[in-house]
């Protein structure tokens, strides 16, 4: 049994699950069935985007970066950084305004063989029901609440399958009681899944006070990017792989010509259960500074679409 230097491997939640992985699979001796889902090397943009093209069930992402931006903000490792360069500012400055921010996380219990499609959808109808009807007005006057943004993350692993999580940030017009907020909406996401059939322990919604600066929390919120990797720590591979991670797999498997391989199957799934998904949803609140900042990234796109030195970056 390795051992693990708590501070610099625990940061957030998704960590914590690594740090019980990497412990369930240190004794079960199944870490090594993961090493397929993390690449060989750093791969570049364009060697991304040549895998995808092999691959991708999406026209839009198979034509990106031939004279054509497919604006993605979450598939996409040539529009997902360019994106985000736009967003990011637009929700620290939201965070900025706000006289208190909160940081939250939702999950779903899950197992392997589990459809991404499936959970995605469950959580999706589950955070609507959070978040809307008398109730929710309630919750929102009495801690006051005056926004949210939220995101997704997703890891994979043998041992868990899929694993998604809402990462949220919330506003509030004034200081709230974060205890009882939190286990107030805790136990209406709760209520929210078991609507579609689905589970999760209240205990593991989490909702803290923000850390960091609001760039810091802002650029956590949108870490789900296909450029991530999730980063070895003194020495210990995470035994959860990032979206990230299953792109560079899969362009290995592409590469050598493994159509078989468990990083395609992963990266087609995600595409078609992810397809039309934004990057980052808002509440009504929020919503006119992050369409403004898609607007602003657009127009900025469409100004380079016709220069040549624009098409294979
Ligand atoms: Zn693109």
């Amino acid at each position: 049994m390795p051992i693990i230097p708590f501070g610099s491997l625990v940061d957030d939640e998704t960590s914590l699950e690594d740090l019980l992985a990497s412990l369930l699979s240190d004794q079960e001796g199944i870490l090594s069935t993961d090493s397929a889902l993390k690449p060989s090397r750093q791969r570049s943009t364009v060697e991304l985007l040549q895998a995808i093209r092999g691959i991708s069930s999406r026209k839009d992402l198979r034509l990106c970066g031939l004279n054509w931006k497919c604006g993605s903000g979450i598939f996409c490792p040539r529009c997902t950084p360019r994106l985000n360069g736009y967003l990011i500012p637009a929700v620290a400055q939201a965070v900025r305004e706000a006289h208190f921010s909160a940081f939250a996380t939702f999950n779903i219990a899950h197992r392997p063989g589990d459809k991404l499609l499936t959970l995605k959808g469950a959580m999706s109808a589950g955070w609507t029901q959070t978040t809307s009807g008398a109730d929710w007005s309630k919750l929102r006057e009495k801690h006051g609440v005056s926004g949210w943004v939220r995101a997704w993350d997703f890891t994979y692993s043998e041992w868990a399958g899929w694993n998604p999580h809402i990462p949220v940030i919330f506003t509030f017009e004034k200081i709230p009681d974060l205890t009882e907020f939190r286990q107030e909406i805790s136990h209406r996401w709760v209520h929210g899944l078991r609507k579609s059939g689905h589970d999760a322990l209240a205990v593991r919604q989490y909702v803290r006070e923000r850390y960091g600066t609001p760039d810091q929390l802002a650029r956590y919120l949108l870490h789900n990017d296909p450029m991530r990797h999730t980063p070895e720590r003194n020495g210990m591979v995470a035994p959860s792989s990032t979206i990230g991670d299953i792109l560079g797999a899969m362009a290995d498997a592409v590469q050598d010509g493994d159509i078989d391989a468990p990083a395609i199957r992963l990266w087609r799934e995600y595409e078609g259960a992810l397809f039309r998904q934004h990057a980052v949803t808002p509440s009504q609140s929020v919503r006119p500074a992050l369409t403004e900042a898609r607007r602003r990234a657009k127009n900025g796109w469409q100004g380079q679409r016709v220069t040549a030195s624009g098409t294979h970056r």
